[in-house]
């Protein structure tokens, strides 16, 4: 069993893009990450909070649009097109949840697909369907680098993913689907869900249930990748029940530590890749 350590191989990413971001200042581009959060959530807040705190590490440029939870759609959307139109801006990124009666969808396909860092508009997910290049959201993108990092071939492996949102889910299947895995995706509504976790070469919770998965749904010798961060009094725990579980698997992400680093990382990725481009 080894224990995966998204934290020192974010950290990884993050040296090798100082210096990437240090040649672009060289040629007078400035990278820019413009984040968008509105309403007081307050995990957003701590998201947030870690996002600017990498790009001032990294020497991106940050913005911070805080906008109040009575907000109309029409302000936000004034936002986003001010900040698409803006050429010292290189990639828009709206923090989810933002408050009830705002459509979170219509508010990101208004993004450009060209400062679509998070990888949310219509257009990323449809051209990432049709594995082609495009901004990758940043969870299962950091843990398709974890794969690659550590060796651990996907191709023609059973991928099992529990959870379907929009942001993890969906888009995890789609990269482990164009790089050859076999996928199945389940959710509340799956049944025997436990018979489907045992066949999984590689199983990744995305559930929000702090250690749903328990070592009885885990095949022996199973990559186990937890992306659940729920926090508790007692501290942040995984969806995986990582103390009874990690004896059974041959790879496994702790939290914290794991995937959570690398999320931050490729975002960072992302923004230093929409600077490029927009050259
Ligand atoms: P979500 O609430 O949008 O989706 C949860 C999914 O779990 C749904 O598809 C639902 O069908 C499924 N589910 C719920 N109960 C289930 C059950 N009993 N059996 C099977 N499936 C069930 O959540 P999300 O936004 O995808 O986030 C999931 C977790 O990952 C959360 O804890 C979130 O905080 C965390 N997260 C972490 C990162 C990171 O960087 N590490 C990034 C995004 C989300």
């Amino acid at each position: 069993m080894e224990i995966i350590d998204g934290k020192a191989l974010a950290k990884n990413i993050r040296e090798n893009l100082k210096k990437d971001i240090e040649n672009l200042k060289e040629n007078g581009i400035y990278p820019k990450l413009a984040v968008i959060l509105v309403g007081n959530d307050k995990a957003s807040q701590v998201y947030v909070r870690s996002k600017n705190k990498a790009c001032a590490e990294l020497g991106i440029d940050y913005e911070e649009i805080l906008l109040d939870e009575k907000t109309t759609m029409d302000k936000l959307l004034k936002i986003i097109d001010e900040l698409n139109e803006r050429k010292d801006i290189s990639g828009i990124l709206l923090q989810s949840p933002i408050p009830e009666g705002l459509d979170i969808n219509e508010a990101f396909r208004r993004i450009s697909p060209s400062k679509d860092v998070d990888g949310f508009n219509p257009i990323s997910i449809g051209k990432l369907c049709l594995n082609q290049d495009t901004f990758v959201s940043c969870t299962p993108y950091g843990i398709m680098k974890m794969f690659e990092a550590y060796n651990i071939d996907v191709k023609g492996k059973h991928a099992v993913i529990i959870g379907r949102s929009n942001i993890v889910g969906k888009p995890m299947s789609l990269i482990l689907l164009n790089r050859d895995a076999t996928i199945t995706i389940c959710h509340s509504k799956t049944k025997n869900l436990e018979e489907i976790t045992k066949q999984a070469d590689i199983l990744i919770a995305a559930i929000g249930k702090k250690h749903f998965v328990t070592a009885d749904m885990v095949k022996q010798g199973a990559v186990v990748i937890d992306v659940g961060i729920n926090r508790t009094e007692a501290g942040i725990f995984g969806d995986v029940d990582f103390e009874n579980v990690k004896n059974k698997t041959s790879y496994i992400t702790p939290v914290p530590g794991g995937v959570g680093p690398m999320t931050v990382a490729m975002l960072m990725n992302n923004v230093v890749k929409a600077a490029k481009q927009a050259i």
